[in-house]
């Protein structure tokens, strides 16, 4: 709907080093490294001014990202006198972990296989929606398994999103974008006709443009009208709260690095603590015989 108008879309996407940044897209081909989240907090550098220049240039845009960078880009805009054509979506926000932490991941799973790591699934559905896994892509092929879960763990345990977001002023059902995204979690409680286990989104308007922009697109969707109590989203209530062993992790990641930390606070210490156990059960048994 934007890029067919002349328009610019931005989103968060993996540079060439798979760092999460902000990017600028003017077709639909740039617009798919969008697609799929990324549980990292992404890197804005450029991006607030360029959307500025954007919009004074007449181009419609089309903004995505978490509350508070859309919040940021509002103020901007509202700060600066900047108007024109502007489109916010924003996801519901879980918190979002820390670069250095994803840096680390990266490292690790690209030393246990001797390439660097190409690509990145957070949420692969292979195994369905509702058991969704993460996926890294090396020029090896494809890696799976507790190294690689290791960094979702540290996000769906709490560990590892940014201090602010324990306490963000964003979690509360007012929002501040035309549009909310988000899972729609309890879909298979209320509405089980539509539970194909391969994911249904929450789609939350607020304003005029948001709704005209759903208008716009609305042949190409399958939707389904809610009402408050539908659906599942702790992150509209109240921010995400922390592991009560937050800081025993980060002490331990201070102390003795990240892959210290998984072997402790995650399923990747516990399988290699079983593993060993049963390599030690084995041995006992060859010696024993
Ligand atoms: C850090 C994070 C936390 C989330 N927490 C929740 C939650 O608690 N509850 C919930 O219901 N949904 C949450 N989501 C949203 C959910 O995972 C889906 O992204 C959302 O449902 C949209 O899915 P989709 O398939 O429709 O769109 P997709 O195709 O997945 O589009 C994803 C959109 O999110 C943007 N995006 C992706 N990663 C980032 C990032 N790191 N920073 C900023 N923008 C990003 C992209 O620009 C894109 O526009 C979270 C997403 C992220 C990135
Ligand atoms: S939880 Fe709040 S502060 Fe953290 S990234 Fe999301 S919107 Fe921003």
């Amino acid at each position: 709907m934007v890029v067919n108008r002349g328009g610019v879309v931005y989103g968060a996407r993996f540079d060439s080093e798979m760092t999460v940044v902000h990017a600028r897209a003017e077709s639909l081909n740039e617009c798919d490294a969008f697609s799929g989240s990324k549980y990292v907090q992404s890197d804005m550098r450029g991006c607030m001014p360029a959307v500025a220049e954007d919009l004074r240039s007449g181009a419609p845009v089309l903004f995505s990202g978490t509350p508070c960078q859309v919040a940021g880009l509002r103020s901007l805009l509202s700060v600066t006198g900047v108007k024109g054509s502007l489109i916010t979506v924003e996801i519901i926000c879980h918190g979002v972990p820390s670069p250095g932490l994803w840096r680390d991941h990266l490292r690790i799973l690209s030393e246990r296989e001797g390439t660097p790591v190409l690509d990145y699934r957070f949420r692969d559905k292979s195994k369905g929606w509702h058991h969704p896994g993460a996926v890294a892509v090396t020029g090896a092929g494809e890696m799976v398994g507790h190294m690689v879960s290791a960094f979702s763990e540290l996000f769906d345990f709490n560990y590892a999103q940014r201090p602010s977001c324990h306490v963000c002023p964003w979690a509360r059902p007012e929002r501040g974008a035309d549009l909310t995204l988000g899972d729609y979690w309890g879909v298979e409680r209320v509405h089980p006709e539509l539970d194909d286990d391969m994911g249904v989104s929450l789609l939350l308007v607020h304003t005029d443009d948001g709704q005209a922009a759903v208008d716009a697109i609305s042949e190409s969707l399958e939707l389904t009208f809610l009402c408050a109590g539908d659906f599942d989203a702790p992150n509209l209530v109240r921010p995400t709260p922390p592991s009560p062993d937050r800081a025993a992790f980060w002490n331990v990641y201070r102390a003795g690095g990240y892959r210290r930390a998984i072997r402790r606070f995650t399923s990747y210490g516990v399988s290699r603590r079983v593993l060993r156990g049963a390599r030690r059960a084995a041995r006992r048994l060859i010696r024993g015989g």
